[in-house]
């Protein structure tokens, strides 16, 4: 039985797809090929054939360097992951982008609760506590610098600033905010596969560490 992932990709499993950094593309005998979407032409590619490997791929960049966020436009290239069916495919992209498509799901089902950046900040404690001393025009810039799709991260924003529904920040596009958007060509104008968007919810672990160090920076 389907779980409600796998009945929200269905869909899009009909023509190739991009999810972030992935192009995912379906076989004629019913299996999946997950790769980097700049490799998409090539042919001389490492075959990786268990859905597990995904979690080793996902985790260093081109050089060899950790990646903390996941969805941080740095996904190394040169593999391809062959998959027989739609569990292991469904498996395969939660390592790849962990909790994205169950967010994914809620959205379209229209059960997505979104949690602004001021309330994450003030239920931080020890350490992260100060973080919500950040500024409304340091949060401003901040976000505009470490969320961004161009070296930043590739999730749209659905969260508010505040409980004022205030936007995250003025200074990124408005194709940031917008789900039907793909975060890499950003052009809405340009046609491409259909895109499965990875969606912000609330803000991250490592942005609200940046609120912290912008806030010890501002105090010394
Ligand atoms: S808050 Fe969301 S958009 Fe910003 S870096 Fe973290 S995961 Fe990405």
């Amino acid at each position: 039985m389907q779980n409600p992932v796998e009945r929200c990709l269905e869909p899009v499993l009909t023509a190739p797809f991009y999810l972030g950094q992935l192009l995912v593309r379906k076989t004629a005998t019913g299996g999946f090929i997950v790769s980097n979407r700049d490799d998409a032409l090539l042919e001389q590619l490492q075959t990786f054939r268990n859905e597990e490997d995904a979690i080793e791929i996902a985790k260093y960049d081109d050089a060899g360097r950790y990646r903390p966020l996941k969805t941080a436009p740095n996904m190394r290239h040169g593999w391809r992951l062959d998959l027989a069916t739609m569990e292991k495919l469904r498996r395969a992209l939660d390592y790849f982008y962990p909790g994205r498509l169950a967010v994914f799901a809620a959205w379209e089902n229209g059960n997505l609760q979104t949690t602004s950046l001021r309330d994450t900040l003030e239920r931080q404690s020890g350490m992260y506590r100060v973080a919500a001393e950040i500024s409304d025009a340091q949060i401003d810039d901040l976000v505009a610098d470490f969320c961004r799709s161009n070296g930043g991260c590739l999730r749209t924003i659905l969260w508010k600033r505040d409980r004022n529904g205030v936007i995250a920040s003025t200074t990124l596009p408005k194709e940031k905010f917008d789900p039907g958007i793909d975060q890499i060509v950003a052009r809405p104008e340009l046609s491409t596969p259909a895109t499965v968007p990875l969606l912000c919810q609330e803000p991250c672990n490592l942005l609200v560490a940046e609120c912290r160090k912008v806030v010890k920076g501002a105090s010394v």
